[in-house]
């Protein structure tokens, strides 16, 4: 039997059926080694030497980057490994970074920074509870060690739709909106994504980095938690997410295969089309104003918390999961990362519609 729920959770995310099915194939026999993929070795310098060449590539193709310039690694530890290394590595203790404030990760990356220098918080909608995209400043200074902004915030569903003017090196969480449409991924001197949302299973991260900001190192590290290390090594420091990385490899493929701009278009429709039924939908509010809407996390709320859960339930009767609002706001928010289709949002909207005339 296959899975029959549509999942609009947050992350773990939906996975598009055929990458579901080439991973279960994976298991059982690799590209017909004779082996899982959960028993190849690293070190053999066979297939998991050609699945990181292949999925290196593959990001560099997609974010239209250079191997000359830019190192591919996958990582461990999730998101906030990522908070914690990006100033270990590049905040010296006498020095400042610059955070954007615009949401629970995004202040939660600056809070890690804390512990290892200096930080200048150069905007925040922190006071509003981040239902708005605080107005980034055109003036940021050319002496912060690196700039770092979540692209898209996954719990409010806000969404950035231009690149902050910067000259300090630019550093982004893109963790919830990753080759989901199309960016100037040259902008940035590192960008990372947890892989649970638009890149693969939970248990590694992409992380881009630019090879010259590897010389910027300012302290002394384990290996584990050095870039220049992993970049080194080439990912394999340690034993890696083999199976991780080889589920990213297929989604990287399967967003090749559709191409960022047919990606980029159906994600705005069906954001489009979803926002248009909150909209017009009696019992239903988006929370986020146009302008600062995101096309991947669509939080909106019923007319009052009893009626939100009923909601979930009537979506869960409904064979459809995941539209409960992250657990620090509460609400409803629906996940519209790569792997959904617009029938998929079609069918919530058919919910959404007989949910309301069930009320009249
Ligand atoms: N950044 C963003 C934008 C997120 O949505 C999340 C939540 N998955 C994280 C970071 C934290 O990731 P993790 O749970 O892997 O630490």
């Amino acid at each position: 039997m296959i899975k029959d729920l549509i999942n609009f959770g947050a992350g773990p995310a939906a996975l598009a059926p055929s990458i579901l099915a080439a991973a279960a194939q994976a298991i059982v026999n690799y590209n017909n080694s004779g082996l899982s993929i959960l028993e190849i070795p690293h070190r053999d310098g066979k297939h998991f030497d050609e699945i990181l060449a292949e999925s290196k590539a593959l990001v560099l193709d997609l974010a239209g980057l250079s191997a000359d310039e830019y190192e591919v690694l996958w990582l461990q530890g999730g998101g906030r490994m990522q908070f914690a290394m990006i100033p270990m590595n590049f905040l010296a203790q006498d020095a400042t970074a610059g955070y954007i404030d615009s949401g629970f990760w995004a202040h939660d990356a600056q809070s890690h920074a804390l512990q290892y220098g200096n930080i200048e918080t150069l905007c925040s909608t922190r006071e509003s509870n981040y239902t708005s995209l605080p107005i980034v400043p055109k003036n940021i200074s050319d002496q912060l060690s690196y700039v770092h902004y979540t692209t898209n915030n996954t719990i409010y569903g806000t969404q950035f739709a231009q690149i902050p003017e910067c000259s300090s090196p630019l550093i982004a969480d893109m963790s919830s909106d990753i080759f989901s449409g199309q960016r100037d991924y040259s902008r940035y001197d590192l960008f990372y994504a947890v892989a649970q949302k638009n890149l693969g299973a939970a248990g590694v991260t992409l992380v881009v980095v630019k090879k010259n900001m590897l010389d910027k190192i300012v302290r002394k590290l384990p290996p584990i938690l050095d870039y220049k290390q992993h970049a080194l090594q080439h990912s394999v420091l340690n034993t890696p997410p083999v199976f991780g990385i080889y589920v990213s490899l297929l989604s990287l493929r399967w967003i090749q295969q559709k191409g960022i701009k047919n990606l980029a278009a159906e994600n705005n429709a069906k954001a489009e089309a979803l926002y248009k039924e909150i909209e017009r939908n009696s019992l239903l509010t988006a929370i986020v104003a146009a302008k600062n809407r995101s096309n991947m996390n669509v939080v909106f709320n019923a007319l009052n918390e009893e009626m939100e859960h009923e909601l979930i339930a009537y979506c869960n009767n409904n064979g459809i999961v995941g539209v409960k609002g992250h657990r620090s706001v509460g609400g409803l928010r629906v996940s519209l990362y790569n792997a959904i289709s617009m029938a998929q949002v079609q069918q919530l909207i058919t919910v959404l519609k007989a949910f309301e005339n069930e009320k009249k």
